[in-house]
């Protein structure tokens, strides 16, 4: 599978063909052959509400996690708020993608203390509350142990690993054949985790798409001085950067 936005929208389209409805955590009992479309947003926002956008255009719906221990983006900024509420206006959902290793975490009861804390916060920044959570890198004490919250689905308990077929574009490569496995229609449930980040209207590699990132940070530390100091067109000159 490519990973532009028209190999996206293919996949899309098998899975419809396949009769696959697309829900999420809360719904996904209320039908035969659920698919549980999820993204995490490990570092672009933009590139999420890309995908947000073409997913609304193609009547589906699906939920983006949102890291708030990232130096990636900032969900109290003005622009990463907008990006999220538009998101959610698009029919989408939003859950909560936790670092557990920004903690010192020894058992399930202290997971959850944070896991809820970080809910909380991110419920109160968009104004919504925050109803499951799924993990950043998950360790194997995380994958191999059927973690249960109170009053916050586990995207990575037993249920979503196992009674799901589950699939992940980690690191741009689907380790099994995605559009094979929903072609055969061997599993009746389906959660399928994609990052947004991998896409783009061009075939690119993952390179080319680490760089191209990197080279537009820049423009965006121009801009977000450019707010904060009245003047520095006159204090940097031009082609300095
Ligand atoms: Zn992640």
């Amino acid at each position: 599978m490519e990973f532009t936005y028209d190999g996206y929208l293919k996949l899309i389209s098998l899975l419809k063909e396949k009769n696959y409805k697309f829900c999420d955590y809360l719904s996904c009992d209320e039908y035969d052959k659920p698919v549980i479309f999820r993204h995490d947003i490990d570092n672009s926002l933009n590139k999420a509400l890309e995908i947000a956008r073409l997913e609304y255009e193609n009547n589906i719906t699906s939920t983006f996690f949102v890291l708030l221990s990232t130096d990636f983006y900032n969900v109290f900024s003005k622009e990463s708020n907008d990006i999220l509420k538009e998101i959610m206006k698009l029919g989408h959902h939003i859950g909560l993608h936790f670092d557990e290793k920004r903690y010192e975490i020894p058992n399930a009861k202290e997971l959850e203390y944070w896991v809820k804390r970080e809910s909380d916060i991110l419920g109160n920044a968009i104004d919504k509350e925050i109803k499951v959570v799924s993990m950043h890198r998950p360790s194997k004490w995380i994958l191999e142990n059927d973690i249960q919250f109170e009053g916050i689905i586990n995207s990575y308990s037993k249920k979503f690993l196992s009674d799901f077929k589950y699939l992940s574009d980690s690191r741009m490569h689907w380790r099994e054949d995605i559009l094979g496995i929903i072609e055969s229609e061997q599993y009746d449930k389906l959660h399928i985790l994609t990052h947004s980040f991998w896409y783009s209207d061009e075939n690119e590699t993952i390179n080319e798409k680490l760089v191209k990132f990197i080279d537009k940070a820049k423009i965006e530390r121009y801009y977000s001085l450019k707010d904060n100091i009245r003047d520095l067109d006159e204090i940097i000159n031009e082609g300095e950067f």
